[in-house]
């Protein structure tokens, strides 16, 4: 006897394969059973979609079957079909493609005996004495009265706290409590970037060191497969209590998933950037509606401002938190914010003189300074003033950046580097300069100013600095930011990865060099990451109360009488997010109207285009369902035009309707691939959807 089944695999959205196959099995198997099936030649991974109550009309002889099932294996949840089969209709991919990539790859590598070993080892599961809550800080007023509201209601939840208002905490004992209350109960806690906060992940491990290792367990793309596979296995089988990764996290299979914690919910990484561009803060709100009994508890202190909205109309609970830890007392308590007026500095000065002042006093103090730029490598371009060559990059729409240390032009698009030319390439002149400043010219810059300066004991100053090129190699970060931490170091220079998250105790001054051109972005999120960045980066000065009282955030700009740097001033995030979605809400843009990007590659601008155009038209025509509540935009090349040779081109479609801009999306799907068939657009590279897309 044979049974039916439907099961998915890894399909990308754009072959012709795109739902459930049909496959036979000699026995059932119930939905959700990882099976090794025939795909053409090859032997792949399947997930059981549902049971078949017959072949649908494929004769026998045709049906393939099921190879062998991973039967040490409990099948995934419902929950979790559910949670994947959104996502792939929400962000507009084939099924199999996302439970596919939902799953840890080397699972997909594994034979059903090799598996079959790993799962026979038992886990170390010492079941250690529970902590005893004698020895914790007690909680503030605040962060008692957060988890007492918490407790109250159901609705997803938004912890809206100052920087160093304590929301880990929260966290900590929102996790303990829905631990200690089911001996089966897991927490998901999701953070931005693992690497920039190994300081949570420490803080998380020693809370429950109690829980034994194996059950609290990691889930990034630091970890070796093997690693990953290990925490999968450990969550899915229940043994891990608290997973605590990044995005992918949000798949992990979670039998008893009870809380779900989101640490710094606007961080623009926890948005996917290729395959299904799922966000995984939104996927958390949507997991813990499905599950049985799970919470989500979302964490900022500059919300995005579609959930900070989403608590303005009650759809989430908000809880907020105003005060810092320890610095309730002292009036006052978050960094003074002091805007410089770049119209009223000398000329071409990159640090105000004002500013510089500021940094040599807190030299002499003995205190450290913060500066950070968005820009890494020397300067941005090298430049001949003769002709007007700039180093362009030969591959991209884009300038190379100059890098002193090793001498060469870098493009940060492509990775294309070549050593710096002796003179300039298009006239011979030997007089190239560097224009604008980056990170790395900034701090030799700094060096020359600082000259002379001295440490309290009349030691040299030290600088440092922080940023993708410095923190290349494993440990780099770590054993830089150690030295900051040891008050090493004086001035720390560096990009915004080091205004994010860390816990600096000896930083009383942060600046902000140029932080203008996010002011007047053609992106409309743009102000809300630099509000966001800005007051991370003052989060920065000051942790420490004692000296919290006279720390101060400097802000070049040419714009000080900017309405978001009169809210930074006064640190009022709601006074800018009112006006910020003011405007939103009067342009019909997101949280109030709904939006998808279709990006298209060729070698030529035109076909991009012309295929998005043509597209577009097509959908016109054939009055696609929801196309009466939608707005294609006329196709336009995307902000950096070209990329390691290839055009790309992009489409903004609109809607004030969510589910009517699903319903089009999902019937121009079969039309965009019709499209790509006819003549003109054979030769287009790639098209893909990007729905609720971060920039625009
Ligand atoms: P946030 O994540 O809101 O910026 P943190 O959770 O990092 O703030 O807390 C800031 C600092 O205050 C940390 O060093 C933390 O250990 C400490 N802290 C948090 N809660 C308390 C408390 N109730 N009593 C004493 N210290 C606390
Ligand atoms: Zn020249
Ligand atoms: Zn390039």
């Amino acid at each position: 006897m044979s049974y039916w089944l439907s099961i998915v695999v890894a399909t990308p959205a754009h072959s012709n394969v795109a739902g459930a196959l049909t496959y036979r099995s000699e026995w059932p198997l119930a939905p959700g059973c990882l099976v090794r099936v025939p795909l053409g030649r090859r032997e792949v991974l399947g997930v059981v979609w549902q049971a078949l109550p017959d072949s649908g009309g494929l004769p026998e002889a045709q049906a393939r079957a099921v190879l062998g099932a991973l039967d040490g294996l409990a099948p995934l949840s419902d929950t979790w079909r559910r949670l994947v089969a959104f996502t792939a209709s929400y962000y507009q991919r084939s099924i199999g493609e996302a439970a596919l990539a939902a799953l840890p790859p080397q699972l997909r590598e594994l034979s059903t005996l090799q598996l079959a070993r790993r799962l026979k080892r038992p886990a170390a599961t010492e079941t250690l004495p529970p902590e005893t809550t004698t020895d914790l800080t007690a909680l503030s007023a605040e962060q008692a009265r957060a988890l007492t509201e918490l407790d109250a209601d159901t609705r997803p939840a938004l912890l809206f706290g100052a920087t160093g208002s304590g929301k880990t905490e929260v966290y900590l004992r929102a996790a303990a409590q829905v631990l200690a209350s089911d001996a089966s109960a897991q927490v998901l806690v999701m953070v931005p970037e693992i690497n920039l906060t190994p300081q949570l992940q420490a803080r998380f491990e020693a809370r429950f060191a109690h829980l034994g290792k194996a059950q609290v367990v990691a889930m990034h793309s630091g970890l070796t497969p093997a690693q990953r596979l290990k925490s999968w296995l450990a969550a899915h089988a229940g043994q891990a209590r608290l997973v605590l990764g990044t995005r992918m996290a949000i798949f992990a299979s979670l039998p008893n998933l009870r809380l779900i914690v989101v640490d710094e919910e606007h961080d623009p990484s926890y948005k996917q950037q290729e395959g299904a561009r799922y966000s995984a803060r939104d996927l958390a709100v949507y997991r813990a509606s499905i599950e049985k009994a799970c919470r989500v508890l979302l964490g900022s202190a500059t919300p995005s401002l579609e959930s900070w909205q989403a608590t303005e109309t009650g759809r989430y609970q908000r809880l907020s938190m105003h005060e810092r830890i320890g610095g309730a007392a002292q009036a006052g308590s978050l960094p003074a914010v002091r805007l410089v007026d770049m119209n009223h500095q000398p000329k071409h000065a990159t640090i105000a003189p004002p500013l510089l002042d500021a940094i040599s006093q807190r030299i002499a103090r003995g205190e450290q300074s913060l500066i950070f730029l968005n820009r890494r490598g020397y300067a941005p371009v090298l430049a001949c003033h003769d002709c007007g060559w700039k180093s362009e990059c030969p591959h991209c729409s884009a300038y190379r950046v100059f890098h002193k240390i090793d001498r060469t032009l870098r493009c940060h698009h492509c990775g294309f580097t070549e050593r710096v030319p002796r003179a300039c390439p298009s006239c011979g002149n030997i007089d190239i300069a560097p224009m604008g400043k980056g990170t790395e010219r900034l701090e030799e810059h700094i060096t020359e100013l600082l000259a002379g300066v001295t440490r309290p004991g009349g030691e040299p100053l030290r600088i440092a600095r922080i940023d993708a090129d410095t923190t290349r190699l494993k440990g780099a970060l770590e054993s830089q930011l150690a030295s900051v931490h040891a008050g090493e170091v004086d001035v720390l220079v560096g990009t915004q990865m080091i205004a994010k998250g860390h816990d600096f105790r000896h930083i009383t001054l942060v600046a902000a060099i140029n932080p203008d051109s996010a002011l007047f972005s053609s992106d409309f999120r743009a102000p809300e990451r630099l509000f966001g960045l800005l007051m991370q980066a003052a989060g920065r000065a000051g942790r420490d109360a004692e000296r919290g009282a006279t720390s101060e955030m400097w802000v070049q700009t040419f714009h000080p009488q900017h309405p978001l740097f009169a809210a930074l001033k006064k640190h009022d995030y709601p006074a800018f997010a009112a006006q910020e979605l003011k405007e939103r809400e009067a342009a019909g843009m997101s949280p109030f109207g709904f939006s998808a990007l279709v990006r298209a590659e060729a070698r030529e601008q035109a076909v991009a285009q012309g295929f998005l155009n043509a597209a577009a038209a097509a959908a016109q025509a054939q009055q696609l369902p929801g196309a009466d509540a939608v707005t294609p935009y006329p196709a336009v090349p995307m902000t950096i035009q070209r990329v390691a040779n290839i055009e790309r081109a992009q489409m903004l479609v609109e809607s004030p309707s969510r589910a009517a801009l699903q319903r089009f999306l999902a019937a121009w799907q079969p039309l965009l691939h019709q499209t790509r068939q006819e003549g003109d657009f054979k030769s287009l590279i790639r098209w893909a959807i990007d729905v609720d897309p971060l920039a625009i």
